[in-house]
């Protein structure tokens, strides 16, 4: 049976700018609307995270503008960012604002819209997978589980000065059952362990770091707290970081590592009692 035809969508009108997510990387995760938008847009200002198998979709002549912030290499600075979606938005161009993941989480996006609010220009917001979701997924982490954790906790490992976050509260952070997700930790991973052991978490608490997840380079480690900084020291940018028993969940669900020989554990957890009765 052929399928069913794509709902409609929304008209990509002149002079307004979509504020899109990218997803992690891989082009079979962005969403129908950003894909549409790709194919509508005069013009794409995108961030280095964003993978170049998306850049390809766009329209063939739509021209692209590379607004990456990359850690250490000069990139434009966020009101230069923002004041060029503005004037292109105003010379009549169809704007898409194309960031990695979700362009409100850890993406400034909240900053760009803002902008676009102040400056008059009509705007839409088209979410993505963000990395710490789907870069779990791929890794084989339930973000949440009922035996691990009931909640979970988005962090970023690095303020706009490079330093680690100071406001949080690290002891919180450090209680028992809680799953963490750190951003922009790969550099600041020994200190971030060091603050959570300080504050209470065991070293022996599983973490996996997930670099460059979705894309063909993708690479996971498990490791625990304790380990994480130099077990991490070959992984490349951008990475994810996850902390705690959630982690544990991968000895059953890694599906890729499944798909290249890994045994999976049907009780990762070692909590299945009826199992040993069998
Ligand atoms: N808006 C993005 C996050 C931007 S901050 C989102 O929603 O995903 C940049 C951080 O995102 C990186 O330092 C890294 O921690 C994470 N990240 C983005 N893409 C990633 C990927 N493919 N694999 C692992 N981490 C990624």
């Amino acid at each position: 049976m052929p399928h069913s035809p794509l709902p409609p969508m929304p008209a990509f009108e002149a002079g307004w700018v979509w504020l899109a997510g990218a997803g992690p990387g891989d082009p079979g995760l962005l969403t129908l609307l950003a894909h549409h938008a790709l194919g509508e847009a005069d013009c794409i200002v995108h961030d280095a995270l964003v993978d170049d198998g998306v850049l390809k979709l766009a329209r063939p002549g739509a021209e692209l503008i590379h607004a990456g912030k990359r850690g250490g290499r000069p990139s434009p600075g966020q009101p230069d960012i923002s004041r060029r979606l503005i004037e292109l938005a105003r010379s009549g161009k169809r704007v898409l604002r194309l960031k990695g993941g979700d362009p409100f989480v850890f993406g400034r996006g909240g900053e760009e819209a803002l902008a676009l609010v102040a400056a008059g220009v009509p705007f839409r917001v088209v979410p993505g997978v963000t990395a710490g979701i789907g870069g779990l997924s791929m890794a084989g982490i339930p973000a949440t589980d009922r035996h691990t954790n009931h909640a979970i906790t988005f962090i970023t490992g690095r303020l706009a000065g490079g330093d680690i976050p100071d406001g949080l509260d690290w002891t919180a952070l450090a209680a028992p059952g809680h799953a963490l997700v750190i951003y922009m930790a790969l550099a600041r991973l020994a200190s971030i362990a060091d603050r959570l052991i300080a504050a209470g978490l065991a070293s022996d608490t599983p973490v996996a770091v997930i670099s460059r997840a979705t894309t063909r380079h993708q690479k996971v480690i498990e490791t625990t707290l304790a380990h994480a900084a130099v077990d991490s020291r070959d992984l490349e940018a951008p990475a994810i970081v996850a902390i705690g028993a959630f982690v544990r969940l991968r000895a059953g669900l890694d599906w890729m590592g499944a798909m290249e020989g890994r045994i999976l554990d049907a009780d990762p957890l070692g909590t299945d009692t009826s199992r040993e009765a069998v």
